[in-house]
Parts: C-alpha cells; sequence; structure tokens
C-alpha cells in the first residue's frame, strides 16, 4: 500500500487551502520531474475527495464576503498581485523550465500573456457595470446586474503552468467569485506560488485554494454540489469529458481542447527572399517553440502552388540548426518534451509517418543532448508530402513534428483547413489583402492570424477555438471570461405614488 505523502520533506507539494499550506489527506501521490534531467524533483499528492471538499468548503465560506466587497477593493488586490507577478517573472519563469521544460525566454513571455489578463481583470468596476432605463412603463424603471456564481473550478494542463491558470482565475476573483484551482499534477509548483503572491496581495483566505491531483480529483470537483462552474483547459477527449459530466451535473463549463493548426502559405509569400526568409522565421518559432507542446503551435504547413519547394527547403534549413537543450541553457531555441513518455509518443509518430509513405526529410529522433542523456530531448522532424488520412496528420501530436501538405489553390486550401475536426487556431501568409480577407471570412477556426502564425488574442479579447477545440459557448478571458463568471439579472422598479396604474390580475403591460 502507499505511504502517506511525506509533508515534511521539501519534496512534497502541499496543498493551499484557506490561505495556508495543508498536507493532503490522501494516500497516493506521484513524481514531479525535472525534464531536462529525467530526475524526479518534487512528490504531488494526487487529491481524493475530502481533500477536495475541504477546498470546496475553504471557498464556500470565503464567498460572501468576497461576494460583498466593493469591486474597487477586488480590483486593488488585483494591481498588487499584478505587482507582484511583475517583480517576481523570473523566479516563476525558473519554476516553469525547471517543471516543463521550455526555455526561460519562452517560460518568461507566457508569464507577460498572463499578467496582461490581470490587466484586463483590473478594469472590472467598469467591465460589470449594468445598464438603466428610466421610464420603461409608467412610473417604473429598469436595471440589470452582473453577479458572481460562487465557487468556480479551474482545470489546467501542463503546458503552460502560469498563463492557462491565469486566462481563468483573475477574471473569476474579479467577478466576485471564489475559485478552486486544480493545476496539472506535472507541474504543480507555479500555481503554489501564485497562492502565496495572491495572500501578500491582500486577497483574503479561502478565496483562492489549490489542490493536486488526476482524474480522482477532477471527478470529486465535478461532482461537488458546492462547484458552480467549472474552467477546463487540455486535450479534447479530457474536455468533452468534463463538459458533458459537469453540464449534466448542472454546472457552467468552458472546456478548451487540442489542437491541429494549420498555417496557408500562398506563393506571393515565397516569391523574394525577404518574404520567405520572414514566413520560414515565423514558422519556426509556431512549430517548434515550446518543442511544439503549444494547443496554438502550427503543426500543418499547408502550402498553396509553388510555394512548397522554396518553403520546404528553407523550412529544413533552419530547423536543422535550431539549438536545443536544457531550457535554462544559454541561448536556447528548444528544450525538451515534459516526459520522458510523452516524448516517445512522439517519436512514435515519426516512425509512424515513415512507415504511411510521407517524406521525412528532417529526423529529430536521433538527438542527444550532452551532459543531459537522461533529458527527454527530441530534435526537430519535417515531413513532406502528408496526407490527409496519414495518423501524423489526424493526431495531435503536441511536439516538434512539422507536417507539409500540398495543395493547388487557396479554396483547397480552406476546404482542409474546414474539413479538420480540431479549430483552434490557423494563419495565412500573403501580401495579397484580397486572400487574406477571403481566408479570413470562410475559415471555420476560432483564432485567426493574418502573417501572424500564432494569433493568440490579447487579454481584453477572448481566447478560445471551434468544433473540437472547445466545448462550451464562453470563450476565456475579455468579456466572455466576465460572462462566464458572472449571471445576468434584471430589476423592473415601481414606487407607489399617487399617478400608478392599477395593478390587476393580466398579464401587467406597463405602459
Ligand atoms: P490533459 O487533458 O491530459 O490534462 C489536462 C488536465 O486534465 C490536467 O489537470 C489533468 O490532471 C486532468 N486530467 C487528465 N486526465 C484526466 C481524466 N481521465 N479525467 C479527468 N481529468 C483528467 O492535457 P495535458 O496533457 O496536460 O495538456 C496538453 C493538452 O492540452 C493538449 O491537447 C493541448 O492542445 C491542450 N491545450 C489546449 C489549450 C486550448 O486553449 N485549447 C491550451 C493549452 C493546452
Amino acid at each position: 500500500m502507499n505511504k502517506p505523502v511525506d509533508m515534511q520533506s521539501t519534496q512534497a507539494v502541499p496543498l493551499w487551502i484557506d490561505g495556508k499550506h495543508k498536507p493532503a489527506t490522501s494516500t497516493r501521490a506521484g513524481d514531479v520531474t525535472n525534464p531536462a534531467t529525467g530526475r524526479v524533483i518534487k512528490r504531488v499528492p494526487l487529491c481524493n475527495s475530502a481533500d477536495i471538499d475541504a477546498a470546496v468548503q475553504a471557498a464556500q465560506r470565503a464567498f460572501p464576503a468576497w461576494r460583498d466587497a466593493p469591486s474597487l477593493r477586488r480590483a486593488r488586490v488585483l494591481m498588487r498581485f499584478r505587482e507582484l507577478l511583475e517583480a517576481n517573472r523570473d523566479q516563476l519563469a525558473r519554476l516553469i523550465t525547471m517543471e516543463h521544460g521550455k526555455t526561460l525566454a519562452d517560460a518568461g513571455g507566457s508569464v507577460q500573456r498572463g499578467i496582461e489578463v490581470v490587466e484586463f481583470a483590473m478594469g472590472i468596476p467598469h467591465l460589470v457595470k449594468g445598464e438603466h432605463s428610466e421610464e420603461v412603463g409608467t412610473g417604473v424603471d429598469t436595471h440589470s446586474l452582473r453577479q458572481p456564481l460562487g465557487v468556480c473550478v479551474g482545470i489546467t494542463p501542463f503546458n503552460f503552468p502560469i498563463m492557462v491558470p491565469l486566462w481563468m482565475f483573475p477574471v473569476a476573483l474579479a467577478c466576485g467569485n471564489t475559485f478552486v484551482l486544480k493545476p496539472s499534477e506535472k507541474v504543480p509548483s507555479a500555481s503554489m506560488r501564485m497562492a502565496e503572491l495572491l495572500k501578500d496581495a491582500g486577497l483574503p483566505d479561502g478565496v483562492f485554494n489549490v489542490v493536486h491531483g488526476d482524474k480522482e480529483a477532477v471527478d470529486a470537483l465535478l461532482n461537488h454540489p458546492g462547484v458552480k462552474a467549472i474552467s477546463f483547459v487540455g486535450s479534447t477527449p479530457i474536455a468533452k469529458y468534463i463538459y458533458e459530466t459537469a453540464s449534466k451535473n448542472g454546472k457552467r463549463v468552458q472546456a478548451l481542447g487540442g489542437a491541429k493548426n494549420h498555417a496557408v502559405v500562398l506563393p506571393d509569400m515565397t516569391a523574394s527572399a525577404a518574404d520567405l526568409e520572414f514566413t520560414a522565421d515565423a514558422l519556426m518559432g509556431a512549430v517548434y517553440g515550446s518543442a511544439g507542446e503549444r494547443c496554438m503551435s502550427i503543426s500543418a504547413v499547408v502550402a498553396v502552388g509553388a510555394a512548397a519547394d522554396p518553403l520546404v527547403a528553407k523550412l529544413v534549413e533552419k530547423a536543422s540548426k535550431l539549438k536545443i537543450g536544457p531550457g535554462d541553457g544559454k541561448d536556447m531555441d528548444m528544450g525538451p518534451l515534459v516526459t520522458r513518455t510523452h516524448r516517445d509518443k512522439v517519436a512514435g509518430y515519426v516512425d509512424k509517418g515513415v512507415a504511411e509513405g510521407a517524406k521525412l526529410m528532417l529526423d529529430g529522433r536521433g538527438l542527444k543532448v550532452t551532459e543531459h542523456q537522461d533529458g527527454n530531448f527530441l530534435g526537430a522532424s519535417l515531413f513532406d508530402h502528408v496526407k490527409t488520412d496519414m495518423t501524423i496528420y489526424k493526431d495531435e501530436i503536441f511536439g516538434p513534428v512539422l507536417s507539409v501538405l500540398r495543395v493547388d489553390t487557396l479554396d483547397d486550401a480552406i476546404r482542409m483547413v474546414n474539413s479538420n475536426p480540431f479549430a483552434n487556431g490557423t494563419a495565412v501568409f500573403t501580401r495579397s489583402g484580397g486572400a487574406a480577407r477571403k481566408f479570413e471570412r470562410e475559415i471555420e477556426v476560432g483564432m485567426v492570424g493574418i502573417n501572424v502564425p500564432i494569433p493568440v488574442p490579447i487579454a481584453f479579447f477572448s481566447f478560445g477555438g471551434w468544433k473540437n477545440s472547445l466545448f462550451g459557448d464562453q470563450h476565456v478571458h475579455g468579456m466572455e471570461g466576465v460572462r462566464f463568471y458572472t449571471r445576468g439579472k434584471v430589476v423592473t422598479t415601481r414606487w407607489p405614488d399617487a399617478n400608478a396604474v392599477p395593478q390587476g390580475f393580466n398579464m401587467p403591460t406597463l405602459g
């Protein structure tokens, strides 16, 4: 039988409940590894339903006072939190790199994108302003309110340990909700640090809580009657499960899933050396940045007509020069993959691509990083002449493997993208305004870039895909985030006076 997690050990990650570190009662625990060395650096408890209940109860107790705090006071806590995130940006980036593996510069960029959501949420007094109409009937006024839901939950993936939780809880808290965060068990430490920073920023105890775990913990959250809303980001099968289970239990849900993001390159972008360079440089970061472990990574390039040959040659030239090593190494382009299992799964896709007849132009499988022999490294791979029925095209690989598909026309490219069941992000590379406009209008994808390979919307717009990339109807952050974390109420008021219209048994008409 497993032993209880030793909370005295510096290696054990605690929970964060009621503004304090707490040990889990669960006897199950998992390993947290450093992907660059392959070494186990921490143990994370895998919570049971009693641990989850403790966190939800703390959030329930904290809700009435936080809900009733004036929105400006809530905003001021976020303002201080923003300053602390900024001051601790390097430390947070190091925590991300240590458990996820991505380069420090990339990790720092993701912290910045998260800070932008906090900046958006700081404007909450304005964002939840209602509407008011006077004299909608004789002596009758109407106004609308947006009110918080109660305890909201965030369940997040391994690939953005700071940014994805920040898509959720700053907006939820600003709206007056309390929160329970369940980060990926592979990268638990960054969430714990954010909890401490929130306390330092003046957040009352119990308003923000962190639990850890796997399916058992998630199921306890999905089934807990005290939880009012679930925000999930992760793979498509789990997103669908979360959406269906939480909806059945009467909760509000937004569940963001996986992706297969296409970049369509038109021949006008390969006609001049400068445009070819611009396009290939943009694609390098979008394909191989973060070792391809981004939900907005480009994993399929659709080369239209004459674009294909020069583009493939340029991409292979650049990808073969990428600097790959530990994320905290100097000037690295790409770090290791998150776990050994995931690294081997991605390498297996390269085997499969070869077996299914795609042309392997660059093979990352043999990469060895000296002094990091046990790290989860994989070099950049690139396939040309990929067909839509191949496994490497159909599956989300989530690693540094690019598929190039060749088509004759922009219409063919649009048809291909629109036939794919995923629809998170996409991009078109062209100098033609007409082609870009056609693409923007006809493409059935949630986030579109025009010569921008990773079109992650800025925090005051909303982030989310279509089709199998999102279950639910509200995207995260921006005004959709505010709508998700609040519910509307409309109040109709009449004060008795001499002119009041008499009230009767008939359906009231206010005029
Ligand atoms: P994952 O689906 O394995 O895990 C996500 C979360 O769900 C984790 O907290 C995990 O503990 C939990 N979970 C895992 N299995 C579960 C189960 N059987 N039942 C209940 N909960 C479970 O995803 P991941 O591997 O951590 O992250 C990578 C995936 O996330 C990719 O598919 C990527 O595209 C996706 N992602 C999507 C977006 C987006 O915005 N659409 C953003 C980032 C990542």
